[in-house]
């Protein structure tokens, strides 16, 4: 039988930017109440993220930033905010450090052969986090760290990650741009937040969706874009940043996706991962901000990663 990991950490609920910001502790709350719902939970492992080091940060973030988040992270009862949509309250970098600590674990754990996949339920999400610059909810690039860690402390040779989210990972693309031993394969709503440019690379997929996009626009363009480029790349390790904002449901974008079709595409990734990299796979949380329909997703998410072919 697969064994799923389930990775989080206490600290992640304590990240609070603000009253009334969408990205807030109820999500994990959400999240975890879904897998017991369903009776997923018990069935996996359970593990506790450590905090990422200034080492491991410092492979995918400047030691300038890393040390402007450190700075920032303002007294109890305040809030700092890095930029209009981006804040930090006094327990926020401890959270964020455990986000990225998520990934490092994961990776550890799918390496060292603990667990086959892994799902870690985190937050403040990562992929807006920029190497120089925190933005969209995100000040730490938690998959760009977890990435960087299996290219360099398991000395992998390729490794790729494949975001779902429906924002561009611009900070993902922005960190790995020049670094062809990543394929970053990217869906996301088109025209829409963050609008950065997209640097054109062969190690960059790019699967812009128009709004309203539902289902079956979504499997097509992923058949389409992502399955040939990835296993043509024949990643060692499948990294996911798991964003369920694409959902029908959820009040920030426009995309017309269910659960079935996060079931479906998590299917899709774990085979690739069972074809070239035996089994190993590490999702990390990323958006989703309709409490109902996240928790119903990224239990259809983590229940395809229980029934992922083993390698
Ligand atoms: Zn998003």
């Amino acid at each position: 039988m697969t064994q799923t990991a389930y990775i989080s950490h206490p600290d992640c609920l304590l990240h609070d930017p603000g009253p009334h910001h969408p990205e807030r502790p109820g999500r994990l709350h959400a999240v975890r109440n879904a897998l017991l719902d369903e009776g997923l939970l018990e069935g996996l492992c359970l593990l506790d993220a450590p905090q990422a080091s200034d080492a491991q940060l410092q492979r995918v973030h400047t030691p300038a930033h890393v040390a402007r988040i450190r700075a920032r992270a303002p007294a109890t009862g305040e809030t700092a905010m890095l930029d209009p949509d981006t804040a930090m309250g006094a327990h926020s970098l401890g959270a964020a450090l455990r986000a990225a600590g998520a990934g490092i674990e994961g990776v550890r754990a799918v390496m060292e052969r603990e667990a086959d996949n892994v799902f870690c339920a985190v937050r403040p999400p990562g992929h807006h986090a920029e190497r120089d610059r925190a933005m969209g909810f995100c000040l730490f690039n938690n998959v760009a760290v977890a990435a960087a860690h299996a290219l360099e402390h398991y000395a992998l040779a390729r490794a790729a990650i494949a975001d779902f989210d429906v924002h561009h990972g611009n900070g993902t693309e922005d960190i790995f741009r020049d670094d062809p031993r990543v394929l970053y394969c990217s869906s996301f709503q088109h025209p829409f937040y963050p609008d950065t440019p997209c640097a054109e690379r062969d190690h960059l997929v790019h699967t812009p969706l128009a709004a309203g996009t539902d289902g079956a626009g979504f499997r097509a363009a992923i058949e389409r874009d992502w399955l040939p480029a990835l296993d043509r790349f024949a990643p060692e390790l499948v990294l996911v940043s798991a964003g369920f904002d694409g959902h029908h449901d959820d009040p920030l974008a426009g995309l017309a996706l269910v659960e079935d079709d996060f079931a479906w595409v998590t299917q899709m990734l774990a085979g690739v991962a069972a074809r070239h990299a035996g089994g190993r796979l590490v999702s990390m949380l990323e958006g989703g901000y309709d409490l109902p329909s996240l928790g119903r997703s990224a239990a259809a998410h983590v229940r395809a990663l229980c029934e992922a072919p083993r390698y």
